[in-house]
């Protein structure tokens, strides 16, 4: 099946000329909205794994993760090179000399890694600690810094607990775009009370402010979080695999075509999911139905960025 979209596996195999993994790495952090610092509860949909997939522990070293992992996604995926990704919860949560540590142990843990890519929260950086990450693009090609935005849209960001706002994104990605840092920002489709405009709007601001790469969630419930109480009490109900496809297919088309999409599908690890459950048993599909959607529409990503209909 064609691919209708920019994905980050055939980016990164031209950038590369072989196939790259991302191997995920818990470096022990925590998070400003689980520490008390701005919040204790978290996001609402984010669970004790940091809205991580991840299988690592924080008990285990950073170069015993990747070793592990890495030999696993070159036997099990022929994978040749290999990216750091501080995944777990906010890793710029930390003094810089302490970030240091843990990004130095991480490029020097096996010769094949050719990049570092650090996951956080756009409070939790600074002119210097943006400075830091890019100064390892003399020793890796490739360095980049992805962002949950989630949403543009405040009174969302209020629902879901997160404790920031849409212009600590705009201060974060202006800082980055000055230093022509590699970046990405994180979406979520299904979030409470978000309409399609709302959705599309996001889509948007992310042209309008020529953001790298996307990375679309479909919120999923995960166990003990609050967002699967709202969905036992009825309070959220997840879209379905039909609308999700959809909204996915109009996002897709309003982002420029040189944007990388580097996923689309569920948040969190899929044994502790709760609802929606076709997003982790229909991975594949919906992928293919997306592909699918964009075929019979005889449309593609990019098609509509730009014209605001
Ligand atoms: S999703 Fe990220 S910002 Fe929100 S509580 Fe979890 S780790 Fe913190």
């Amino acid at each position: 099946m064609d691919t209708y979209y920019n994905s980050y596996n055939d980016d990164l195999k031209k950038k590369f000329g072989c196939r790259v993994y991302k191997v995920s790495i818990d470096a022990g952090f925590t998070c400003p909205n689980r520490d008390g610092s701005k919040g204790i509860g978290g996001c609402v949909f984010c669970d004790e794994m940091g809205s991580s997939s991840r299988t690592n522990g924080p008990a285990i070293s950073i170069t015993d993760q990747l070793l592990k992992n890495i030999d696993v996604r070159r036997t099990r995926y022929k994978a040749q090179k290999f990216i750091a990704y501080f995944q777990s919860f906010t890793n710029t949560y930390a003094p810089v000399s302490h970030l240091k540590k843990l990004y130095d142990e991480a490029i020097a843990a096996h010769p094949d890694i050719v990049g570092l890519a650090i996951s956080t929260r756009a409070d939790c950086v600074d002119a210097e600690k943006l400075a830091l990450m890019a100064s390892y693009r003399s020793r890796v090609p490739y360095v980049c810094v992805e962002y949950g935005l989630q949403t543009i849209h405040d009174r969302t960001l209020l629902r879901l607990n997160r404790q920031e706002t849409h212009d600590d994104f705009v201060r974060a990605i202006q800082l980055t775009q000055a230093l022509e840092l590699d970046h990405c920002v994180h979406v979520i489709l299904g979030l409470p009370f978000e309409t399609r405009e709302d959705v599309m709007a996001t889509a948007d601001k992310i042209a309008e402010y020529r953001i790298q790469g996307v990375k679309i969630h479909f919120l999923v419930a995960m166990e003990r979080t609050p967002l699967a109480e709202q969905y036992h009490r009825q309070s959220w109900q997840p879209l379905s695999m039909d609308e999700t496809v959809s909204l996915t297919c109009d996002f897709l088309e309003r982002l420029p075509p040189e944007c990388v999409i580097y996923r689309i599908g569920g948040n969190g690890h899929p044994r502790h999911a709760i609802a929606p459950t076709w997003v982790w048993q229909k991975k594949k599909e919906v992928i293919d139905m997306v592909n699918e959607e964009f075929q019979r529409r005889g449309t593609r990503q990019g098609c509509r960025a730009g014209r605001n209909s």
